[in-house]
C-alpha cells in the first residue's frame, strides 16, 4: 500500500526541516507522498515540487494550514490541492504575514517592558525565512534563559491571558474555507480534538467544509471514533496527518512523520488524478 501524510510543516513556517529535507525524511519513512501544510504560507511548495521531481513516484500535494478564530478559540483550516500561485491568495497571505510581523514587534516591546532583555532581531533570526510566530518568541526566551521550557514561555508570557499576549490578525473560518475553494482546493477542519467547544466544531462543520482531520497524534481513539461518526453524518471526507514539525520536536504535541497517514488511492479519488509530481490542478 502507498500512503500519504497529510499534515506537515517546513522551515517556511515553524518546522525544522526544509522542504527538500522533509521529502528525504518522508522517503526514509517509506511514505509515497506528503501534503505540505505550512501555517499561513505556501512558500515551501515550489521547492518541494521541484525536489520531488527527482524522486520516482513521490507525490507532493500543495497545501496550507490557515489560522482562524471563532468565538475566541483557535480553529485551524487545512487546504489541499490549492492553486498556490493564485495572485489573490498570495496577496492575502502577504497581508497576514505583515500583520504577524507587526504583532511580533508589539510582543517584543511588551516583553522588554516586563524587563526581559530580548531584541526584535533575535526573534527574526530565530524565525529564519519562515512564517514568524509565538513559537519563535518562546525559543528566543529559552535561548536567553528566561524560561526553562517552551511551555513555560507560553504559560508565563505568550499565551492568551498572559502579560505579553497580543492577539493575531483574525481570519474567520468561513473566510478561510472560501479562500481555499476560490483556489480550487478542498478544505478540512484540522485537529478538531484540540478545539475545546463542541459548539465551535459543529459551527465550522456547517460552513460548507469538505473534510475533517480524524486522525491526528493528539486525538485519542475515542475522539477518532467520534469524529469518524461526525464525518459520516455530515458527509465529510476523512484525513490523517502527523502535524510533523521536526524529528523529536514537541513531544506530546505533534507526531513523527508518517505516524498518521492515509491511503494514496483514497486521496487520489478525492483530488482527482495525480501522477508523479503533483500539482494536480496546475
Ligand atoms: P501564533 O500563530 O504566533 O499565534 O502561534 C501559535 C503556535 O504556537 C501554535 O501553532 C503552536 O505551535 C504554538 N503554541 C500555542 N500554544 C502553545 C503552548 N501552550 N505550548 C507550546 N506551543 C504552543
Ligand atoms: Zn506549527
Ligand atoms: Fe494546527
Ligand atoms: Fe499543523
Amino acid at each position: 500500500m502507498r500512503y500519504i501524510d497529510m499534515h506537515t510543516h517546513t522551515t517556511m513556517s515553524d518546522g525544522l526541516l526544509t522542504p527538500s529535507e522533509l521529502i528525504d525524511y518522508a522517503v526514509e519513512k517509506k511514505l509515497s507522498g506528503i501534503a505540505i501544510t505550512d501555517h499561513d504560507t505556501v512558500d515551501g511548495i515550489e521547492e518541494a515540487m521541484i525536489y520531488s521531481g527527482q524522486i520516482d513516484n513521490f507525490i507532493v500535494l500543495a497545501g496550507i494550514e490557515l489560522s482562524t478564530e471563532l468565538l475566541g478559540e483557535e480553529v485551524h483550516i487545512l487546504g489541499y490541492g490549492i492553486d498556490y500561485k493564485d495572485k489573490e491568495l498570495l496577496k492575502l497571505l502577504e497581508e497576514i504575514q505583515s500583520h504577524r510581523k507587526k504583532r511580533i514587534k508589539e510582543i517584543v516591546v511588551k516583553l522588554q517592558s516586563l524587563g526581559l532583555a530580548i531584541t526584535h532581531e533575535q526573534v527574526i533570526e530565530c524565525a529564519g525565512p519562515g512564517t514568524i510566530g509565538r513559537p519563535h518568541l518562546a525559543k528566543t526566551l529559552l535561548a536567553n534563559n528566561y524560561v526553562e521550557t517552551i511551555e513555560e514561555a507560553f504559560n508565563k508570557y505568550l499565551a492568551k491571558g498572559a502579560p505579553a499576549y497580543v492577539p493575531r490578525y483574525k481570519l474567520h473560518p468561513k473566510e478561510a474555507i472560501r479562500l481555499i475553494k476560490n483556489v480550487r482546493g478542498l478544505s478540512v477542519l484540522a485537529h478538531p480534538g484540540l478545539i475545546k467547544s463542541q459548539k465551535i466544531i459543529r459551527k465550522v462543520l456547517e460552513m460548507n467544509i469538505d473534510g475533517i482531520e480524524v486522525h491526528h497524534p493528539d486525538h485519542t481513539w475515542e475522539e477518532r471514533c467520534r469524529f469518524e461518526d461526525i464525518a459520516r453524518e455530515n458527509r465529510l471526507f476523512i484525513t490523517a496527518g502527523s502535524d510533523f514539525h521536526g524529528p523529536k520536536v514537541g513531544a506530546g504535541r505533534h507526531g513523527d512523520l508518517a505516524s498518521e497517514k492515509i491511503s494514496e488511492d483514497y486521496i487520489k479519488s478525492l483530488l482527482g488524478k495525480c501522477e508523479g509530481v503533483v500539482d494536480h490542478r496546475g
